[in-house]
């Protein structure tokens, strides 16, 4: 079975975060971690991990000991939010509109009120360069299916929660994070490389810039030195060392440009430093959906803080969507995002 590409990039970030070194192929990540982290995953400390004997799926024992790694120093805060409106009908409206099925028909059977849990996570970003620029992004995430709520982080002051003091928090929050944290870790990155567009072109800016002068440098450098060749007073010797350092020339050059890409090369940390739990009602929209011969039934959340449906994740990626894909499989079928759909 094939890992979850997702999953492989969460792993990769954990090991960087706690000291390892992990580099990140297509199917797989290779790292050498330190020996405390690998007794704390159980891993061996050279380990090659995603492939056919060790892959990196969801519900796997070392996934679980990741995240335990990733989240065991994040500060919790945990919370309840009263709404003071559940929607009752026109719930088929909202489909095509908040959540779009492109293929099959779709139709409400029923609707229920229900509790579920969101949370909101902030991580600490920090890249470094010849420079260092940090700071923080916050997700928000629907807690058992890992969607990406936009806007939720900025939603959430405005329904003034009530905070649970420590010891007295209530059980149902879920305890599967196993798609939230991943996913919310992901999209934390791609937010962070969004807040870092300006410093990453001002690096390459000026690796652009040092990188044209060093040749403008060695350029000038070699006609000079050709022209002093014909200098009438050059011994046989001297003559033939200049003309191993201009030989050389193009080497030397070569290097000082890779130093220099060495230099302005932009590593991106981000770490996850709070996370706030949130216990909302919400409704449940149950909907049927028909796809060739067969029927699956689903439910859909109205969350009342968007005042909308909440996005779906890919059944095979994981990845937040309102673009939903019928896709047959064996005698089923799953509910694919349009790129999965695709392949
Ligand atoms: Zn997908």
């Amino acid at each position: 079975m094939d890992s979850v590409p997702e999953l492989l990039s969460f792993a990769a970030q954990v090991f960087e975060k706690h000291g390892g070194i992990a580099e990140r192929d297509d199917n797989h990540v290779m790292a050498l971690l330190p020996p405390g982290l690998a007794h704390s995953l159980d891993l061996p400390e050279e380990v090659r991990l995603g492939e056919e004997a060790m892959p990196l799926l969801y519900g796997s024992p070392v996934l679980d000991r990741l995240i335990q790694v990733a989240t065991e120093e994040i500060p919790l805060v945990f919370g309840r939010i009263e709404v003071p409106y559940l929607k009752k009908a026109g719930f088929d409206q909202l489909i095509g509109q908040d959540i779009v099925f492109t293929n099959g028909q779709v139709r409400v059977t029923g609707r229920a009120e229900a509790r579920t849990s969101y949370m909101v996570l902030t991580c600490r970003y920090v890249a470094l360069s010849d420079e260092r620029k940090e700071g923080l992004v916050e997700v928000g995430t629907h807690e058992s299916t890992g969607a990406i709520i936009e806007d939720f982080e900025t939603l959430w002051p405005e329904f003034r929660p009530e905070f649970y003091t420590p010891g007295k928090v209530p059980p149902h929050f879920s305890i599967h994070l196993e798609k939230a944290i991943p996913n919310a870790m992901r999209k934390a990155r791609v937010l962070a490389e969004e807040k870092l567009t300006d410093f990453i072109k001002s690096m390459r800016r000026r690796l652009r810039r040092d990188v044209k002068n060093t040749r403008e440098y060695y350029d000038a450098l070699r006609k000079e030195m050709e022209a002093s060749l014909s200098h009438h007073n050059l011994s046989e010797a001297q003559r033939d060392e200049r003309i191993a350092k201009i030989e050389d020339l193009p080497r030397e050059m070569a290097q000082k440009i890779e130093d220099l890409q060495q230099k302005y090369k932009i590593q991106v940390r981000l770490r996850p430093c709070a996370a706030l739990r949130f216990l909302i009602d919400v409704v449940h929209i149950m909907v049927e959906i028909r796809f060739r011969k067969h029927t699956r039934t689903i439910h859909l959340i109205w969350n009342p803080l968007s005042r909308r449906l909440d996005p779906l994740v890919c059944e095979r990626c994981y990845e937040t969507t309102r673009s939903v894909h019928a896709h047959e499989e064996d005698s089923r079928f799953r509910l694919l995002c349009a790129s999965c759909a695709q392949k």
